[in-house]
């Protein structure tokens, strides 16, 4: 049976066009933290590059904790690619125990950070003297045009005969992410300061806001790892209803649970599904940074309404 297999096999490989296989080992192999950073690179690395995420879709990644799966992928790439501002607490650990000597991409390299809150819910951002950054830039546009340089940079660092190939792939991508900046300003203009507020189950859309002016409230920090307590929620709901915020939003990574009792205290109407920290599967919604963002935009938009 077992040489029946290893014959099977044999000839399964054979059968593959020479060229095809060799084209596959020749691809540059990145690994990327999670599936919004993945999509990042394969739209600037096209077809020279091999895409693999330690996080996929619809995950939470706060709580990830590397496997030694995971340390495997690792050693075989070309290229790691993570956020950072203290979104993946584990990298190092996981590049060590990978002994992994490859080249190294920390994408938000350059973006001007927000500090995570860590209580109340004002929105007095300090950009600097904090040890705790908001690790959710990518919720920004044009953040994202800062990560889509890095990451044509870093390509290029490891496979320089891509040099031409990457630079245009971002150009045009790049050109994308101003459509889509246009696109979300002009859904959010002729807004009321009172209609600009909403909720979400964390604390993930702070460079939206600030970006598009919509003042984001939280029933769970940035970090997203505990369950808000019942005192945090209790507060939430006397606010929302002193306010009247009406935007109540579930996300794609999170129980839905806190929102749904939050929404059923205060009357407020769930506005529907935000995708936060990660791509929905290809056939749902939001299966590219692209589609995430006007999903979320056109959602907030037509709830704040
Ligand atoms: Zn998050």
């Amino acid at each position: 049976m077992r040489k029946f297999l290893l014959a099977v096999v044999a000839f399964a490989a054979l059968a593959l066009p020479a060229q095809a296989q060799e084209k596959a080992q020749d691809k540059v192999k990145v690994l990327a933290s999670f599936s919004i950073l993945g999509d990042l690179v394969r739209e600037v690395g096209g077809e020279r590059v091999d895409v693999s995420t330690l996080v996929g879709p619809n995950t939470d990644m706060h709580g990830f904790q590397p496997t030694p799966a995971n340390a495997k992928a690792v050693a075989g790439a070309k290229l790691v690619v993570i956020n950072g501002l203290g979104l993946e607490g584990w990298a190092d650990r996981l590049v060590k125990a990978a002994n992994y000597k490859g080249a190294r991409l920390v994408a938000t390299k350059g973006v001007k950070a927000l500090t995570a809150e860590t209580e109340g819910h004002g929105h007095n951002h300090k950009h600097a003297h904090s040890d705790r950054y908001d690790p959710h830039a990518w919720q920004e546009v044009a953040n994202v045009k800062v990560y889509v340089a890095n990451i044509r940079d870093a390509l290029t660092g490891v496979d320089p005969d891509g040099k031409e190939t990457y630079a245009e792939n971002a150009t045009a991508y790049l050109q994308k992410l101003d459509a889509l900046e246009a696109e979300i300003k002009e859904l959010f203009a002729g807004l009321s300061e009172k209609q600009r507020r909403a909720i979400t189950s964390h604390d993930a859309f702070h460079y939206f806001g600030d970006a598009y002016g919509i003042d984001f409230l939280a029933a769970q920090g940035a970090g997203g790892e505990t369950q808000p307590s019942a005192r945090d929620v209790a507060r939430l709901i006397q606010q929302i209803k002193k306010e009247g915020v009406k935007a109540i939003f579930i996300e794609n990574i999170s129980n839905p649970r806190v929102i749904e009792q939050i929404a059923k205290e205060t009357g407020a109407k769930i506005g529907g599904t935000l995708y936060s920290d990660a791509l929905s599967e290809a056939n749902g919604p939001a299966p590219t940074y692209l589609a995430m963002m006007r999903h979320n935009a056109k959602t907030i938009a037509a709830a704040l309404r």
